[in-house]
C-alpha cells in the first residue's frame, strides 16, 4: 500500500530530516512510529501524503509515485487518506458537527448525506452528544476524538496520525488510541506516530526512527491486542 524505497528528505544541504528509509505497509497493518522529537517521524508520515516530496528514491502510495505526483493530483491522493496533524485544528466558530462534515462538503456530499455519515462517524468515537457543541466546550481528548472522525468520514483506506495524544492525559490518550484503533479493526491501514511508552507496550509493531533512519523495526504477529 505504502512503499519506500532509499527514500532521503532534506529539508536542507546540512539536515537529512529522513536518510534511506526503505519501509513496506501493508494493507491492514497499524504501525507506531517512535522516537525522540526531530527523528523525523512527521517528516514520514508528511511525504505520504504529499506535504513533503522526497530529495531522492521513490515513494509509492496505492501504486502512485508520490514524488513525480503533478500538484493537480495531491487532493486525489488524499482522498484516500484520512489525516490527524497537529497544524489541522478544528475551527473552533463551527460546531463539532459541522467541523466533521467539512471533507464531505469539500467533496461536493449532499449535505443529508453528509450530516448523517458525520453523525455515524461521530458515533463511532463515541461523542454523538456533542455533535452541537462548540469544540472549545470539549476536553483535549474529545476535540483530538473529533478530529478523528473527521478524518474518518470520507472512508479514507489509510489514517496517518501524528502525534494524536500529545498534550493528552492518560485517560484521553487511551480514549483516543482506542478510537484508532477500532478504526484498525474495521480494516484500515493506520499509521501514528507517538512517543507514549504505554502505546507502545502495547503495540505489535513499531519502527523506532532517531535522526533520520530506522533503527530498530518491531513486529510480533501474535502478542498484542491483534484481531
Ligand atoms: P519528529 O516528527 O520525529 O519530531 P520531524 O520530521 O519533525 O521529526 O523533523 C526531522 C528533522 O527535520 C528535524 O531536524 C527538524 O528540525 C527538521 N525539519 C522538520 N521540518 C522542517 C522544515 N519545514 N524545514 C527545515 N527543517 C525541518
Ligand atoms: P455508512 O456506511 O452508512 O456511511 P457506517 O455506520 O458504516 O455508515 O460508518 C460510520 C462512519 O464511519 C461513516 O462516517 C464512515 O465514513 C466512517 N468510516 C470510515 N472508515 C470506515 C470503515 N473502514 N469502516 C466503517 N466505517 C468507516
Amino acid at each position: 500500500m505504502i512503499k519506500f524505497s532509499q527514500v532521503s528528505k532534506q529539508y536542507d544541504r546540512t539536515i537529512f530530516a529522513l536518510r534511506d528509509i526503505t519501509l513496506t505497509v501493508n494493507k491492514g497493518d497499524l504501525i507506531f512510529l517512535a522516537g525522540p522529537s526531530g527523528a523525523g517521524k512527521s517528516t514520514l508520515l508528511k511525504m505520504i501524503c504529499g506535504i513533503e516530496r522526497p530529495s531522492s528514491g521513490t515513494l509509492t502510495v496505492n501504486g502512485q509515485n508520490v514524488g513525480k505526483l503533478k500538484a493537480s493530483g495531491i487532493p486525489y491522493l488524499r482522498r484516500n487518506l484520512g489525516l490527524i496533524f497537529q497544524e489541522q485544528r478544528l475551527l473552533l466558530d463551527r460546531s463539532v458537527l459541522a467541523n466533521v462534515m467539512l471533507p464531505l462538503q469539500v467533496t461536493g456530499a449532499q449535505r443529508v448525506e453528509a450530516e448523517r455519515r458525520s453523525r455515524a462517524a461521530l458515533d463511532k468515537v463515541g461523542l454523538i452528544d456533542k455533535a452541537l457543541s462548540l469544540p472549545q466546550t470539549l476536553s483535549g481528548g474529545e476535540q483530538q476524538r473529533v478530529a478523528i472522525a473527521r478524518a474518518i468520514v470520507n472512508r479514507p483506506q489509510i489514517i496517518l496520525a501524528d502525534e494524536p495524544t500529545a498534550n493528552l492525559d492518560r485517560d484521553n490518550a487511551d480514549h483516543v488510541l482506542s478510537a484508532l484503533k477500532s478504526f484498525h479493526a474495521a480494516g484500515v491501514t493506520c499509521l501514528i506516530s507517538t512517543h507514549d511508552e504505554q502505546f507502545l507496550h502495547s503495540a505489535n509493531h513499531v519502527i523506532f526512527l532517531d535522526q533520520g533512519q530506522i533503527v530498530d523495526h518491531w513486529q510480533n504477529s501474535s502478542a498484542g491486542g491483534g484481531k
